[in-house]
């Protein structure tokens, strides 16, 4: 465990609520509390043995502040795994800022964004990925989400992932002593038990990265792109899905110049979208800039929504977008579906899918966008209780396992000798072990912590 010097933070929203909560954790949580709070039984926090709430009142030297309930919590078995005081106070922004400063003046220092957190991880009440996954509890937008962001703070992904390690350790070890003791009775283990190891591990893997896309969508959200070319309507298409008039629209040509984002809960599908501007072949300096941002926003979209105007035939540059979106996880919109049909649709089916028929302007075709999104993204029957990766790092890490897995296979293919295939397998490990950060360096660490928020 370790000893560390108090800190303290307000630990609920700053704003007006019936309670604040301030959280003070560390050496001398209690005593640090003690020196302004009074409690109404006359008894000091720091003889308190825990578990129980305190009344009493909050004192600015002589004058009382605040009528507040502390609650004691002790080492280990606190959420940082350290002594801990909860002041509930009542819950008004200057109220709760005063008693911080009382605080800090009595011997706490500023907890940093994510440090109570922090401080659980390092005492080991959770791993990395579990740490992670209160941040994505809290920002849950959708019952999918804070369904999945749970089951990973109850340690789904953690298990899975400590499975996938002990089968690899073990390979590893045997591959180790093997080579290092040649002269013993080691026994080799046959290319089948190698492989199948690898095999399984690396299938383990697969599987959580093909979940990716899914599970970022009911938690931290996905790239959206909205594509087409200029004047089919993404403009009118983005205000229909944010809500409100968040992109400008007009009927001259090249209007939206840059890319305009937004975040939005489809049905609890997560979009992070943007409205590009429009993709084309253009003099104008600043428009080119945009094509060109436009372009890398189709390039790194989890879901693209293609967008052709239905009054108008088929252009050099809805074929050009068409090529574009190659590969792609494309939504096909044929947009003023309240327009005569000039279109040549069968093109559009042939290439890029059933289209979906809307009209931006007027809303209708919206609840199907929304019905086919949830498809697209496969979020519709999405397993919210297995493990799944939550966030980028995490993903990362995961392709750097089944990159050092393929390789490992691929040096058994080849016939090369064991310790090759070992050095593989240890590059799959530190990988997985740097997800869960039990061999994450501090810079790692410390970068998962500043996204946090400060009380938490
Ligand atoms: P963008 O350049 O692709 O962003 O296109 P805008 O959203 O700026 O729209 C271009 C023009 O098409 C505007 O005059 C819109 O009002 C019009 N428009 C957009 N959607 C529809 C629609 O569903 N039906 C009709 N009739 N007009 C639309």
């Amino acid at each position: 465990m370790t000893d560390l010097s108090a800190i303290a933070a307000i630990s609920t929203p700053l704003g007006t609520g019936g309670v604040g909560i301030i959280r003070i954790s560390g050496k001398n949580s209690a005593e640090i509390a003690d020196k302004i709070f009074v409690a109404a039984s006359g008894r000091k926090l720091a003889q308190s043995k825990g578990y129980r709430a305190h009344f009493g009142r909050i004192f600015d030297g002589e004058t009382p502040v605040d009528e507040v309930v502390c609650l004691v919590f002790r080492a280990p078995h606190s959420y940082t795994g350290e002594d801990v005081v909860e002041i509930n106070c009542h819950g008004g922004i200057f109220l709760m800022k005063k008693i911080l400063r009382l605080i800090l003046q009595n011997g706490a220092q500023p907890a940093a964004p994510g440090e109570f957190t922090k401080r659980a991880f390092l005492n080991g009440k959770l791993d990395l990925s579990e740490a992670e996954s209160v941040m994505t509890l809290i920002s849950a937008q959708g019952e999918q989400g804070a369904n999945a962001a749970f089951n990973q703070l109850e340690g789904k992904l953690s298990k899975k992932i400590e499975s996938i390690n002990s089968s690899l350790l073990g390979l590893a070890a045997h591959i180790a002593a093997w080579v290092d003791y040649p002269d013993d009775e080691i026994e080799e283990l046959s290319e089948n038990e190698l492989r199948n190891t690898i095999v399984n591990a690396d299938l383990e893997i697969c599987k959580l990265l093909s979940t990716f896309d899914s599970g970022m969508a009911v938690t931290s959200g996905v790239e959206a792109a909205i594509v087409g070319k200029p004047n089919v309507g993404k403009s009118t298409l983005m205000n229909l899905l944010t809500g409100y008039d968040r992109s400008i629209v007009t009927e001259i040509e090249g209007t939206t110049r840059d890319v305009v984002e937004e975040t939005v809960n489809l049905n609890g599908c997560i979009l992070r979208i943007s409205d590009t501007a429009g993709i084309r072949e253009t003099g104008d300096l600043v428009e080119k800039i945009g094509v060109e941002k436009s372009r890398k926003k189709l390039e790194r979209a989890a879901i693209v929504f293609a967008v052709f105007d239905q009054s108008k035939p088929l252009s050099d540059e809805d074929f050009e977008l068409i090529k574009d979106c190659r590969g792609k996880n494309v939504m096909p919109i044929i947009n003023k579906s309240d327009l005569d049909i000039q279109l040549d649709i069968g093109i559009i089916s042939e290439k890029l899918g059933q289209p979906l028929y809307i009209s931006a302007k007027s809303g209708d075709g919206y609840d199907e966008l929304c019905d086919r999104v949830a498809d697209l993204m496969r979020i519709k029957n999405f397993d919210t209780t297995s493990a799944m990766l939550v966030n980028e790092r995490q993903r990362q890490c995961c392709e750097k396992a089944e990159l050092a897995l393929k390789d490992a296979q691929n040096a058994l293919d080849l016939g090369l000798t064991p310790d090759v295939i070992g050095v593989c397998v240890d590059d799959a490990i530190a990988a997985l072990l740097e997800l869960t950060g039990q061999r994450a360096s501090e810079a790692v660490v410390d970068e998962v912590f500043r996204q946090f928020c400060v009380g938490k």
